[in-house]
């Protein structure tokens, strides 16, 4: 399962912020104690925290940044097993356990989880294995390894929904949140989903100065469509045009729908020149389009509005514009692309 409702992606920032924490604290405690190694170790697991964290807000790549979080648990896990530090050691792997659970979910953690148990028995009874600076007697050994089965049964089976209400509700939530930002008729993301998105990417270029554009784009005459051939034909009309923007849209751009015959296009790392050539291509794309309708060959025209976030000081004054590059493509005669 996709694990990216806002519960998970609110536990995974807690995790993250939690863990890099930790590393800061056990770096500076380490260094303290004049054991720079150690220090170095937790100052570079906090690093790479700090990357995901970097990932998971700026980029909101929440696979790469719960990714980064896994590989630094499994690391640390290893080094805290082979001994490196005082005999607590074992103790703290433990505590990676659950974590690891709730990042994953049951299913993958399940799998990471049984390799890291197998790994886990031959460093600490094979007498082969390099680097270990620390032996512990069979009993601690013991202990170990069926406190971790035990945690490790118990967290998957715990974060199975057959347990779980809390998963179950994170699973509706996260349905609930599916249904509230998607378009019924076209299945494409709704008005207020884009809104977010467009803050998003707003936030982005604030940040990092990623470019993007909008396109906002309104069928012609299309009332005279559903008053010819009915409300149901026009329907049809809108869902094929949101198929046909959302198919010529390169991945990281997206298509909403903003309005009854209207949908808004946002272009990632689109300069104003850029956007003009894509929205001349998808009109053209959809004049092209032949659609047989009770006998009749129908033909569509789309009128585009552009907006570069590079002419504009926010998004307050993004979309009137693009808004005002239809209402001039509208005027000035329909089946056009303008930059306001
Ligand atoms: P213009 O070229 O100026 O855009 O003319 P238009 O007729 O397309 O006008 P407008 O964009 O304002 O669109 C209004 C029409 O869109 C009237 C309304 O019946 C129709 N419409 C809005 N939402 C839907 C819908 O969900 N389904 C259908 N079939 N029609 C819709
Ligand atoms: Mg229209």
């Amino acid at each position: 399962m996709e694990r990216s409702d806002p519960a998970d992606s609110n536990f995974l920032l807690f995790s993250l912020i939690a863990q890099e924490l930790i590393a800061i604290i056990f770096a500076f405690y380490s260094f303290r104690q004049g054991e720079i190694a150690l220090a170095i170790f937790y100052m570079s697991a906090a690093s790479v925290l700090s990357a995901a964290l970097g990932v998971f807000y700026i980029y909101q790549r929440h696979d790469v940044a719960r990714f980064l979080l896994a590989s630094t648990l499994v690391v640390g896990f290893f080094f805290l097993l082979i001994g490196t530090s005082d005999e607590t050691s074992l103790m703290w792997c433990l505590t990676i356990v659950p974590v690891l659970v709730d990042a994953f979910g049951n299913r993958q953690s399940l799998f990471l989880l049984s390799a890291v148990f197998a790994v886990s028995i031959w460093i600490l009874t094979s007498d082969a294995v390099p680097f270990i600076t620390r032996q512990y007697d069979d009993i601690m050994i013991m202990r170990f390894l069926s406190s971790y089965a035990i945690l490790a049964i118990f967290s998957v089976a715990m974060d199975n929904p057959l347990f779980n209400s809390l998963k179950n509700y994170k699973i509706l939530s996260s349905k609930v949140q599916e249904i509230a930002h998607r378009d019924i008729l076209t299945n494409l993301p709704n008005r207020h989903s884009m809104e977010g998105r467009l803050k998003l990417k707003y936030q982005q270029y604030q940040l990092i100065k990623s470019l993007f554009s909008v396109v906002l784009a309104d069928l012609d005459n299309f009332k005279l469509i559903n008053d010819r051939y009915g409300h149901d034909v026009g329907d049809n009309i809108i869902q094929t045009t949101g198929q046909l923007l959302n198919s010529e849209l390169r991945g990281e751009d997206t298509v909403g729908r903003w309005s009854g015959n209207q949908f808004i296009l946002l272009l990632s790392n689109a300069s104003e020149e850029e956007t003009v050539k894509i929205a001349e291509r998808l009109r053209v794309k959809i004049a092209n389009l032949e659609i047989e309708v009770q006998g009749d060959q129908l033909s569509l025209s789309i009128s585009m509005g552009v907006a570069s976030v590079e002419k504009y000081s926010g998004l307050d004054d993004l979309i009137p514009c693009a808004e005002n590059g239809v209402y001039q493509a509208k005027h000035m005669g329909r089946n056009m692309v303008i930059v306001a």
